[in-house]
């Protein structure tokens, strides 16, 4: 009986090994309980997730076939404190009640179990309370369940090796799954990385797009002054003819081929010296005409240059090549200078622009020459985007926030801005639709530079505009 109970034992530990589930296995030795051993009740307990020996709840159990006993025993919950299970705890697990020891605690015990003689055994753990428990036993009511409980030398051996397979089985099982959580974490570390890797990537796509967009830009703005550099003095050269002038070297008179003496007169009708022939170029074009083309290359000149120093200036930010040299500002006089500048830069186009009296000195510690550049080209916006007889207002006011700032505004009563385009002006070479914007010349780099320095000094720069009714930019620097 005794080999075929090992035999079995061994069947039992390969199935064991096989399971991948700690339920499964607890359900594999209850099973083994009833068919193995033969016993008539088996119930298996395993600790909660805590781990602490606190609590001990049943995960499989046979043999309780009335439906009151089987919800009994679902519902058991064993504390690892149990004083009837003090020796399962020792050295080599087990426990054992014949009910006829007389022992007050195993008795409670086993009517928790609803076992009269029973078998406990621990699923042994190195360190700390074991694993679970596992049950197994008889009713007295069940005489034909012959399986003695017996706690002999062999029975010990037996349950020992069978709980210890039981535990190494479910620790395996725990190994497992705990690699398995690991490798879900591993491949959930490799997509997040993966997908940081492609968000860079498209990120560095972007780049690429954004300066070959750029590159594009400059070369269209770049072109169209060009354009007019190289065509306007071709016409201007065409305008220039080679004529044939007799010359007297005596006494220094000239004659046009077509005028009097030529090749069949060689001798001055001045003085009777002898005429020497030259090449003369003279202009044969309409004066005016050539005036108003020197002013279109003038224009177009200064454009090209303008255009050219904002692309540096935009460069340099760009790189982050360019450094504030803070020093303390006083706005007054600050001001006076641009009014002094932009009336000499655009004749009469300052008629229109209201400067601030100020009340008090307002200073600030800025980059002098930086925020000069930040207002003229709020203010020079401001002239180009306002018509005749239009206003504009340039105020300076502290900041109403809890930091200390200071405040330019620039308010005009011009074209105004569309709502959805507000944002977008700040953006490189973003010039609001339409050909009567486009009329108004620059490339759309103005705004772009402004954020930038505003935003160096710690600063910001908005805007709020109504089309056709104007639009106020604000400064606010710290
Ligand atoms: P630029 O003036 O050289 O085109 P900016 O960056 O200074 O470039 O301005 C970008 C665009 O924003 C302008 O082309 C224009 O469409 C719009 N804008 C700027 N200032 C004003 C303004 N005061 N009123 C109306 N539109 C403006």
């Amino acid at each position: 009986a005794q080999q075929r109970v090992y035999v079995r034992l061994s069947e039992l530990a390969r199935t064991l090994n096989t399971l991948l589930d700690v339920e499964k296995i607890l359900h594999a030795v209850v099973e083994f309980g009833l068919y193995g051993f033969s016993y008539e009740r088996c119930v298996a307990l395993l600790e909660d997730a805590a781990g602490d020996g606190a609590a001990y709840r049943v995960v499989a159990f046979d043999g309780y076939y009335d439906e009151a006993d089987s919800r009994r025993i679902e519902a058991l919950v064993l504390t690892g404190f149990e004083p009837a299970l003090a020796p399962a705890l020792a050295d080599p697990g087990f426990v054992c009640h014949s009910g006829e020891n007389g022992d007050a605690d195993g008795q409670a015990l086993g009517e928790r179990l609803q076992l009269d003689e029973y078998f406990v055994f621990a699923l042994p753990r190195k360190v700390g309370r074991p694993l679970g428990f596992i049950a197994a036993g008889n009713t007295r009511a069940q005489a034909r369940y012959q399986t003695e409980v017996v706690a002999d030398g062999e029975m010990r051996v037996a349950f020992s090796n069978l709980a210890s397979q039981t535990a190494t089985a479910i620790n395996q099982v725990r190994s497992y799954r705990a690699l398995e959580r690991e490798r879900e974490l591993l491949d959930q570390m490799v997509a997040e990385r993966t997908r940081e890797l492609s968000d860079a990537l498209d990120a560095a796509h972007e780049a690429v797009r954004v300066k070959a967009e750029f590159l594009a830009k400059v070369s269209h703005e770049l072109r169209t002054p060009l354009n007019s550099i190289v065509n306007v003095p071709v016409a201007l050269l065409d305008d220039y003819a080679e004529i044939q002038v007799f010359r007297c070297a005596p006494c220094d008179a000239e004659f046009r081929s077509d005028e009097g003496p030529g090749a069949e007169t060689p001798t001055c009708p001045e003085c009777g010296g002898p005429l020497t022939e030259e090449l003369r170029r003279v202009c044969v074009g309409d004066q005016d005409e050539h005036f108003r083309f020197l002013g279109l290359l003038q224009q177009q000149g200064n454009h090209l240059l303008s255009l050219v120093e904002d692309v540096l200036d935009m460069s340099r930010l760009e790189a982050g090549r360019v450094e504030l040299n803070l020093t303390e500002v006083d706005v007054g006089p600050l001001l006076d200078e641009i009014r002094v500048t932009l009336a000499s830069a655009k004749q009469g186009a300052d008629r229109c622009v209201n400067y601030p009296e100020l009340a008090e000195p307002v200073r600030l510690l800025a980059d002098r020459v930086k925020l000069k550049q930040i207002l003229l080209n709020l203010i020079g916006n401001a002239i180009k985007f306002t018509g005749p007889g239009g206003e504009i207002r340039v105020s300076v006011e502290r900041g109403t926030g809890v930091r200390p700032t200071v405040v330019f505004t620039v308010a005009d009563d011009g074209i105004g801005i569309p709502e959805d385009q507000v944002e977008a002006i700040f953006e490189s070479f973003h010039q609001v639709d339409g050909s009567h914007t486009r009329a108004f010349g620059g490339a759309g780099l103005g705004l772009a530079i402004c954020r930038q320095l505003t935003e160096m000094h710690g600063g910001r720069i908005t805007v709020a505009s109504r089309l056709h009714e104007g639009s106020r930019f604000y400064v606010e620097l710290p």
